[in-house]
């Protein structure tokens, strides 16, 4: 098998390792003779799956007994409306950046359990930027961010000052830097982008950010009822969390965050520095803005797009191509994604270039 330069937005690339033992144990799970997928989520074995799971995001976050970690079905668009549910009151107000496709979506789904603010948008320049200098209403009962922009590829560098709770989508860049976790009130990140498989979405809640909202809970959609339950109020997404906490544990093993984060640094100058000096690109985004995860960009002439097509092809690369709403290109550089593979994609737009210019 030649090797492939995966930079898909999603799901995404994990480690080849990951992959292995993933595989392995959809045969012999933990030599129990049985496969993972076909064991009782409260046998021993898939307990210790799932305390760990759930402990190494409280770790790798170094946050303290104040938070729980729960895994649930229903992607990061569920938590869209999980996370109004559980913490807007009914005479409350929430408040929300807009800042892509996925924060829109976010809003439309507070919007119909409550008072909804959108407090600042870049929707008038197609999300090409993060929004600064905005007001946060103190008296709000959260506000409502999404760290990394998958689509439009703007990645907020720091995090607003505030006296509210603080809610994060993390999903396309959970652990690829470090962050002050304490700062949150909750964060959740699906899976797929830069930790895991599709099918299971994190939650790392503060204690005492819940019920508060005086609101009739369904349990299925109450995150104290999947707390008190250990994450298993339900049969969980056994094979997804379990994956995860192998691409976790790979993360930990080599290093942890400060080890990945100098990569994803490395990755992303190194592409952006071409982006910038290369005739034939262009970025699409505000530079301080620019995502270290998705990297999008554009041909100055998009007569030659079937010409680059063919050479990164060529080159074995795969999942380039952007985003509908935005064209041209997004190279994803989720944690997996090793320097390499992005030293192979500029060499690809330098030989473009010598071609074509
Ligand atoms: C992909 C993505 C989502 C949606 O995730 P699903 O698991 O498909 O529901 C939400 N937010 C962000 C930032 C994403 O990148």
């Amino acid at each position: 098998m030649s090797k492939v330069h995966n930079f898909s937005a999603g799901p995404g690339i994990l480690p080849a390792d990951v992959l292995k033992q993933a595989s392995d144990a959809c045969v012999n799970f933990e030599n129990l003779n049985l496969s993972l997928l076909e064991i009782s989520h409260r046998s021993k074995n898939y307990e210790n799956v799932m305390d760990e799971a759930r402990s190494i995001i409280k770790e790798l976050f170094e946050v303290g007994d104040n938070y729980e970690v729960i895994y649930l079905g229903g992607g990061a668009s569920l938590q869209f409306a999980m996370v109004p549910y559980n913490l807007l009151s009914e005479n409350g107000t929430a408040a929300y950046l807009n800042t892509g496709v996925w924060s829109t979506k976010a809003i439309k789904e507070a919007k119909i359990i409550g008072n909804t603010k959108v407090i600042a948008s870049s929707e008038d320049k197609n999300f090409n930027y993060i929004p600064k200098g905005y007001e946060i209403p103190t008296d709000a009962d959260y506000f409502h961010i999404t760290s990394n922009n998958t689509i439009f590829g703007t990645q907020m560098k720091s995090f607003p000052k505030t006296s509210i709770p603080l809610v994060c989508d993390m999903s396309s860049d959970i652990f690829s830097r470090k962050v002050n976790a304490n700062d949150f009130s909750l964060i959740y990140a699906g899976a797929q982008k830069n930790m895991g498989p599709a099918g299971s979405t994190m939650v790392m809640v503060k204690k005492d950010a819940l019920g508060k909202t005086g609101r009739k809970m369904l349990s299925m959609l109450d995150y104290q009822v999947h707390i008190k339950g250990g994450s298993m109020y339900n049969t969980p997404p056994v094979f997804p969390i379990y994956v995860t906490l192998l691409t976790l544990k790979w993360l930990k093993q080599n290093g942890g965050i400060a080890w990945i984060e100098k990569i994803n640094q490395q990755k992303a100058d190194c592409l952006y520095n071409e982006i910038d000096r290369n005739s034939l690109f262009v970025g699409t985004t505000a530079i301080e803005d620019r995502s270290h995860m998705n990297a999008c960009f554009l041909t100055t002439k998009p007569e030659l797009e079937v010409e680059f097509d063919k050479m990164w092809n060529d080159a074995n690369i795969s999942g380039i191509r952007g985003h509908r709403d935005v064209g041209g290109y997004r190279a994803s550089l989720y944690n997996a994604l090793p320097l390499e593979s992005v030293n192979v994609l500029v060499d690809v737009m330098k030989a473009f270039e010598n071609k074509f210019a």
